[in-house]
C-alpha cells in the first residue's frame, strides 16, 4: 500500500507543493507520493467521491479556484467556513472522515510567533483570501490594532469587523502609521503584477516587514526594508510553514526541520 496526497487546482502546473512534499518524503525515507492534479470545477464533486473511497489517499491541498467550493465536500470541524471562509487542506480525520482545514494562518504565524506583538499595531496590505488568514492569525496573537490598507475600503472594513479586530482602514496611498509589523498580503510586487509603492520611513527600527509574495522571493518591499536594516520575512517561509502543517496531517509525522536551507535552494531553482 502506497499512501499518497495531492494538490488540486486549475491550473496547477505552477504549484510548488509537489516539490516541497516530495522533498520531505525523501528526507524521511517514507514510502509515499505527492502529485499535482488539474481538477476542473465541474469535476470537484466526483474527485472527492472517488478519493473518499480510496484508503491510500491521505488527503489533498486545495488551491485556486476550489478553496471555497471544497468546503461543501468535507466536514468543517474547526468552523473554518465562518472564520477564514476557505480551506487549503483536506485530510482524513477519525474514522476516515474528510476534514477540511486552513493551514495558511498557522503557516503565516509560525515565523513571527516569537515576536512580542501583544498590544502592538500591525499594518496589513490587501483584503483578499491571504489577508483573511493573516487577520485570523493576528486576532489569535492578541494584536493591539490592525491598520488595513486596501483599494476597496468598504470590503476591508467588513473584514476587520468580521474578525473582531480593533483598528482602521486606510487607502493604499496613506502614510504608514508607527507599527511593529508590516504584512503585504496583496499580489502587489509579484511578477506580472503592479509594483507596491510604499514609503517605509515611518516604521520604527524594531519593525518587521513580512511579504507573502514569493515570486520573486526578494521583492522590492523586502529590499527596501533591508536597506533600512529592518527584520524581514519572505513568502517562502509561509509557503513552507503551511505545507509542513499539511504534511503532518497527511502522513502522520512532522517534516524534518533541519533541512530548511536545502529546501529553500530547491524552491529557488
Ligand atoms: P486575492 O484573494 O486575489 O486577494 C488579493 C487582494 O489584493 C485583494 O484584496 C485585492 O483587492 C488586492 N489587489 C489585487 N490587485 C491589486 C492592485 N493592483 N492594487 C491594489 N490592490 C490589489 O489573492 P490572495 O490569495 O489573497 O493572494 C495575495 C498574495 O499573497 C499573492 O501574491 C499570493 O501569491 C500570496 N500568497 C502567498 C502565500 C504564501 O504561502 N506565501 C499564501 C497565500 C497567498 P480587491 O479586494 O479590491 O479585489
Amino acid at each position: 500500500m502506497t499512501n499518497y496526497a495531492e494538490v488540486i487546482g486549475h491550473p496547477i502546473s505552477h504549484s510548488k507543493s509537489p516539490l516541497i512534499h516530495r522533498f520531505w518524503l525523501n528526507q524521511l525515507g517514507l514510502v509515499g507520493e505527492y502529485q499535482a492534479r488539474d481538477i476542473l470545477p465541474e469535476h470537484l464533486d466526483g474527485y472527492f467521491r472517488e478519493r473518499a473511497a480510496d484508503q491510500e489517499w491521505r488527503g489533498c491541498n486545495v488551491t485556486i479556484p476550489h478553496k471555497i467550493a471544497a468546503l461543501d465536500h468535507v466536514t468543517d470541524l474547526g468552523d473554518v467556513r465562518s472564520s477564514i471562509g476557505a480551506i487549503n487542506t483536506v485530510f482524513r480525520g477519525v474514522n476516515g472522515i474528510l476534514v477540511g482545514t486552513n493551514t495558511d494562518a498557522g503557516g503565516f504565524y509560525g515565523p513571527i510567533a516569537d515576536l512580542p506583538l501583544a498590544g502592538e499595531t500591525a499594518v496589513v496590505i490587501g483584503a483578499g483570501g491571504a489577508s483573511r488568514a493573516v487577520l485570523f492569525a493576528l486576532g489569535q496573537a492578541d494584536i493591539g490594532e490592525v491598520v488595513l490598507l486596501a483599494r476597496n475600503v468598504l470590503k476591508a472594513a467588513g473584514l476587520l469587523s468580521h474578525f473582531g479586530l480593533k483598528g482602521r482602514v486606510l487607502p493604499l496611498t496613506a502614510r504608514l502609521p508607527d507599527s511593529a509589523l508590516l504584512v503585504n498580503a496583496s499580489p502587489l510586487g509579484m511578477k506580472g503584477q503592479e509594483p507596491l509603492e510604499i514609503d517605509l520611513t515611518p516604521l520604527p527600527e524594531h519593525a518587521v516587514v513580512y511579504d507573502l509574495v514569493y515570486a520573486p522571493i526578494e521583492t522590492a518591499l523586502l529590499k527596501q526594508a533591508r536597506a533600512r536594516e529592518l527584520e524581514v520575512v519572505d513568502g517562502l517561509e509561509m509557503l513552507v510553514g503551511q505545507a509542513a502543517i499539511a504534511f503532518e496531517l497527511f502522513f502522520g509525522v512532522a517534516p524534518p526541520d533541519d533541512e530548511e536551507n536545502a529546501l529553500r535552494e530547491l524552491l529557488l531553482k
